[in-house]
């Protein structure tokens, strides 16, 4: 071969590997086979871990050996932890070997006061208290998400801070605790993060994941209305103040909000839960207690809701001659799904599961603490499909028989890994982007 040939058939050697390199393998694609790698690797393990926590449940507030599990493995990872933020949360920060900024992901951590009645070799071995929120998974996916993407670190453009949240389902009574706590002890800040990812089992198919940009969950505040009235026989009414007929006008009242108050097409929910009132049937009864959540999806409609329960309430009982006390809690905010973040996060999604597999879903009148730091910063959080395909129907959340399909561990860290590479890929600036 002569000089000239040797050096044309090296540039085309040289020029083909470079269009493979380039075209055949885009960092993305070597990026996807490598997660696929070290989450075949670390499965097993994240099975394992699942299984333990779901034996091992502890209630809100509570989580002292969940929060040290979630603690040694990422500390064996090597990662920056802090521990016993807002009572029992972790966190951990992962730094990407390249520039950018840093994102979250938070994982709640705490099971529910209930009996576990599945058939599971791996079920609660803590009576009265199961995972059947699935936080098992959650916490699980997360923590798995940590092992792959640390060994993934030249690939990240930035930072992302695995946050492992205690309380999501309320603190018991008199303390404190959940996503409101962690925000205030300083989450979200150093490094400051940009963006924060939450997600949360789902019961329908595996396989598909489910959000909507815009509100998705509502807010969740609760109130306690007490009715003073005055006692006397009960075949002399007109001697006394019935807080039981009052009560009835109230609750009936109440319901007009949602029904002449508000804007139909922006959807709220009142519902009074619990009466309590009266000592006899021959009794006028002196005081009756009322217990009550709102739900709305927009901050005007939770205010607008909330004022107008105590208009209602002092008329009616003034009109009476009664007095009343009101006791207005706020609970989580609206949910509400950042739509530029949401854009920009769905290809990721669909090329992960299928164009057909990421569905939209109306807004839903249940609440997640998640809403708070929402508040703060641009956030995502979509529902993942945990009932197995072979089931028509699934317990659904808070049920003694709610049993997810493990198969959700993996696509779930998969998904996990993805989006946040993802979104720190596009959230970091481009070489031909505008100074
Ligand atoms: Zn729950
Ligand atoms: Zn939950």
């Amino acid at each position: 071969m002569t000089q000239k040939r040797k050096k044309i058939a090296i540039y085309s050697i040289s020029f083909f590997l470079l269009f493979i390199f380039t075209y055949a393998f885009p960092v993305d694609k070597s990026t996807a086979l490598l997660i696929e790698k070290e989450l075949e690797k670390n499965i097993p393990e994240i099975i394992k871990i699942r299984r333990y926590l779901h034996m091992n449940p502890e209630l809100s507030n509570r989580e002292f050996e969940t929060a040290k599990l979630v603690a040694s493995r990422l500390m064996a990872l090597g990662l920056d932890i802090k521990t016993r933020v807002a009572k029992t949360g972790v966190t951990a920060l992962l730094r990407g070997e390249q520039e950018g900024l840093t994102v979250a992901i938070r994982a709640d951590m705490d099971a529910l006061p209930i009996q576990e009645m599945t058939n599971l070799p791996y079920k609660s071995l803590n009576p009265g208290v199961m995972h059947a929120c699935g936080h098992d998974i959650h916490t699980s996916i997360v923590l798995g998400s940590a092992m792959v993407l640390q060994s993934l670190r030249d690939k990240i453009k930035g930072n992302i801070k695995f946050i492992f949240q205690p309380a999501e389902e309320g603190p018991p009574p008199g303390e404190e605790g959940g996503a409101n706590l962690m925000i205030q002890e300083g989450v979200l800040e150093d490094p400051p993060v940009a963006a924060i990812m939450g997600f949360h089992v789902w019961p329908e198919n595996i396989g598909e994941i489910y959000f909507t940009p815009g509100p998705l969950f509502s807010s969740s505040d609760t109130f306690q209305i007490g009715i003073q009235g005055k006692s006397s026989h009960g075949a002399k009414p007109h001697e006394g103040i019935d807080a039981i007929v009052i009560a009835s006008h109230v609750i009936i009242s109440l319901q007009s909000i949602i029904s002449r108050s508000l804007d139909p097409t922006d959807p709220a929910v009142l519902t009074i839960g619990t009466i309590k009132g009266g000592t006899k049937a021959n009794i006028i009864a002196e005081r009756v207690i009322l217990e009550g959540t709102v739900r709305t999806l927009t901050e005007t409609n939770r205010m607008k809701a909330a004022h107008i329960i105590d208009e209602i309430t002092r008329g009616i009982t003034s009109s009476f001659g009664a007095d009343y006390t009101l006791e207005y809690r706020k609970g989580p905010p609206p949910l509400y799904n950042h739509p530029e973040l949401a854009k920009d996060l769905l290809p990721t999604l669909k090329t992960i599961l299928g164009e057909t597999k990421v569905k939209t879903i109306k807004p839903q009148m249940v609440s997640e603490d998640f809403s708070f730091y929402c508040q703060k910063i641009p956030g995502f959080y979509f529902l993942l499909g945990v009932k197995s395909l072979s089931q028509n129907s699934m317990a659904p959340l808070h049920s003694p028989y709610f049993n997810p399909d493990e198969k959700s561990l993996s696509l779930g860290l998969k998904l996990v890994c993805h989006l946040l590479i993802d979104c720190l890929e596009k959230m970091s600036p481009h070489e031909n982007d505008a100074s």
